[in-house]
C-alpha cells in the first residue's frame, strides 16, 4: 500500500475494492509517523487508540455494507485549535496545554458523519499567530523538504503533515494566510474558503472577522471532497453563510478531465508583481501565466489599490479582535490557573506565564487600537479602508473571472531567519488582503526554486463562494 502523496480519491478506491482495510490504511500512515515525524515535528500529540478503534469502526461498517461515504475510514489530522471532542486542544499554546475539548467543531463532526477519522494534534504558531511555526510554546516543526527550514504557519504542521505523508489530508485555519503559506512552502495544496462559507464553531478564535477553516492535500480534488463535506450553513456561527454548498470535488474532476482553462480571463493585480519578488518566485510566475495561455485561458492586468495598505489593516483589526477573543483565557475559566493573590493577581500571573512573546505582543497592540482615544484613529479607520480593500477586489473580479499572485514573496526561509516581527508580518503581504475582503483562494504547488529545490505555489483567487470555478481552474492548471 502506497500512502506517498496519496489522494483521498484514490485511498477511497482502495477501501471500497476491498485492496485495503482503514485499520491497514491507519496503521501504514503511524508507521510513517514513528519513523519520521520525530525529525519533522508536525503532530504535539496522537489518541492512537482513539484513531485505531475508529478504524476498526469503520472496517466493520463496510463489512455490513452500511459505509457512511466512499470516504469512510479515511484519517484526516487536525490543527491543534480545532476541537476534537475528548481530545487535547491547546492551540500550541502553554495557557491551554491542560484543556480538552468538550465537543466536537462542527467541521469535525462532518468528516465523522462521512466516517472519516479526525485524529491528531497538529504543530502551529500559538494561537495561530506567527508564519513559520516557530511561536509554538512547544515545539519546532521542520519543512519535510528541507528540515533546515520552517513549513511556514500558522498551519505549519498540517502542510508539513501533508507533505511528510502523515496523513492524506489535514484541516487548518486561515486568518491571513495560514493554510496557503504553509501549503505553499511544502508543495501542497491550501484552500482559504470565502468567509462564510465553513462554521468556525469549535475553531478557537484568533481573529473572528477573518477566520476560516479549510483543507491542505495533495490535489484540488481533494479540497473539492473536504469542501463538500465541512461546508454549509451552521446555526451554531452566526457568520454562517445560508447559501447552498457543494460540487466542489465534480468541479476538481471536471476541471482536471478537461485540463483546459479556454474561456477564463485571469486578472494579475499589478501591485502584487512588483519588485520585491524573489528571482525564483518570479520566474515561476512567468512560468504559470505561460501555462495559463498554453491551456486556453486570458490574462489582463488589473489593479488592486489599497493593496499597500492590507498589511497595516490586518494588524490592526487582526490584534484588536484576538485582544478581544484571548480575553476569556485567563486561567479561571479556561487554562492553566498560576497561584496567585486574589483575582487581579490571578491574571497577571496566569496569562504572564502562560502567553508567549508574540501573543503577548498582538494583545498589547490590540488593546491599545481599542483604547479610547485611539478607537478612531486605528480601528475605525482601518475598517473604512478594509472596505476599500473588498471593493478593489469587487471591482477586478468585473474585469476577470480570477486573479493570479503569488502565494508569498520567497519559498521558504530558514529557521530565525526573520527574527524581527515586522520582517515576518511583511512575509504575509499577499495572502492577507483576500481574508479581509472575505473572498477564497487556494495555493497550488507551481514549479520549483532551481537553486534550493524548494517549491514555490501560484495563488488562484475567486469571487465571494466561487470556490468551484476556482477548484475547477486549479484542477486544470495542476494538470
Ligand atoms: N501570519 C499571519 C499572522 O501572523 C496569519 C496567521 C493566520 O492566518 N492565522 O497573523
Amino acid at each position: 500500500m502506497d500512502i506517498k502523496h496519496a489522494t483521498l480519491h484514490a485511498l477511497s478506491q482502495e477501501l471500497n475494492s476491498g485492496a485495503v482495510s482503514s485499520l491497514e490504511l491507519c496503521q501504514e500512515y503511524l508507521k510513517n509517523i514513528d519513523a519520521k515525524d520525530g525529525e519533522i515535528g508536525a503532530f504535539l500529540e496522537i489518541d492512537r487508540e482513539h484513531m485505531l478503534q475508529a478504524a476498526k469502526d469503520s472496517d466493520a461498517r463496510r463489512a455490513a455494507g452500511k459505509v457512511l461515504s466512499a470516504y469512510d475510514g479515511i484519517p484526516v489530522a487536525v490543527k491543534d485549535n480545532i476541537c476534537v471532542k475528548d481530545e487535547r486542544c491547546s492551540c500550541a499554546s502553554k495557557l491551554l496545554a491542560p484543556v480538552k475539548s468538550p465537543y466536537d467543531a462542527t467541521a469535525i463532526c462532518a468528516l465523522k458523519n462521512q466516517g472519516m477519522i479526525p485524529f491528531g494534534r497538529l504543530n502551529m504558531d500559538e494561537f495561530a499567530m506567527g508564519s513559520s511555526c516557530e511561536n509554538s510554546a512547544f515545539q519546532k516543526t521542520r519543512n519535510p523538504l528541507d528540515t533546515s527550514r520552517v513549513p511556514g504557519g500558522s498551519s505549519g504542521g498540517s502542510a508539513a503533515c501533508v507533505a511528510a505523508d502523515f496523513a492524506p489530508v489535514a484541516l487548518g485555519s486561515d486568518t491571513g494566510g495560514s493554510i496557503r503559506q504553509p501549503a505553499a512552502f511544502c508543495g501542497v495544496v491550501g484552500v482559504k474558503p470565502t468567509y462564510g462559507r465553513v462554521s468556525r464553531y469549535g475553531l478557537v478564535a484568533f481573529a473572528s472577522s477573518l477566520d476560516q477553516i479549510g483543507p491542505l492535500c495533495n490535489d484540488a480534488e481533494d479540497a473539492g471532497i473536504i469542501l463538500d463535506t465541512i461546508s454549509g450553513f451552521d446555526p451554531h456561527d452566526s457568520t454562517s453563510l445560508p447559501n447552498a454548498a457543494g460540487g466542489f470535488a465534480d468541479a476538481a474532476r471536471q476541471g482536471k478531465a478537461s485540463g483546459s482553462l479556454a474561456g477564463l480571463k485571469f486578472g494579475l493585480p499589478k501591485e502584487y508583481f512588483t519588485g520585491g519578488l524573489d528571482s525564483a518566485v518570479a520566474k515561476v510566475m512567468d512560468e504559470s501565466i505561460a501555462r495559463i495561455k498554453a491551456l486556453g485561458g486570458e490574462v489582463v492586468d488589473v489593479s488592486l489599490p489599497h493593496t499597500k495598505y492590507a498589511v497595516a489593516v490586518y494588524y490592526i483589526i487582526a490584534t484588536a479582535e484576538a485582544s478581544a477573543n484571548l480575553a476569556r483565557f485567563d486561567g479561571i475559566r479556561y487554562g492553566d490557573r498560576k497561584k496567585a493573590d486574589g483575582l487581579v493577581d490571578t491574571y497577571y500571573k496566569s496569562r504572564g506565564a502562560g502567553f508567549g512573546d508574540e501573543v503577548k505582543r498582538r494583545i498589547l497592540l490590540g488593546t491599545y487600537v481599542l483604547s479610547s482615544g485611539y478607537y478612531d484613529a486605528y480601528y475605525l479607520r482601518a475598517q473604512r479602508v478594509r472596505t476599500l480593500i473588498r471593493r478593489d477586489f469587487e471591482e477586478a473580479f468585473k474585469q476577470c473571472d480570477l486573479l493570479l499572485t503569488p502565494v508569498t514573496a520567497q519559498p521558504a526561509f530558514k529557521f530565525n531567519e526573520k527574527s524581527d516581527p515586522l520582517q515576518m508580518y511583511l512575509s504575509d503581504i499577499f495572502t492577507i488582503a483576500l481574508n479581509l475582503s472575505g473572498h477564497c483562494g487556494i495555493s497550488v504547488p507551481a514549479g520549483f526554486d532551481s537553486a534550493t529545490g524548494m517549491p514555490v505555489a501560484a495563488q488562484i483567487m475567486a469571487p465571494a463562494l466561487g470556490e468551484a470555478a476556482m477548484l475547477k481552474a486549479a484542477a486544470a492548471f495542476m494538470k
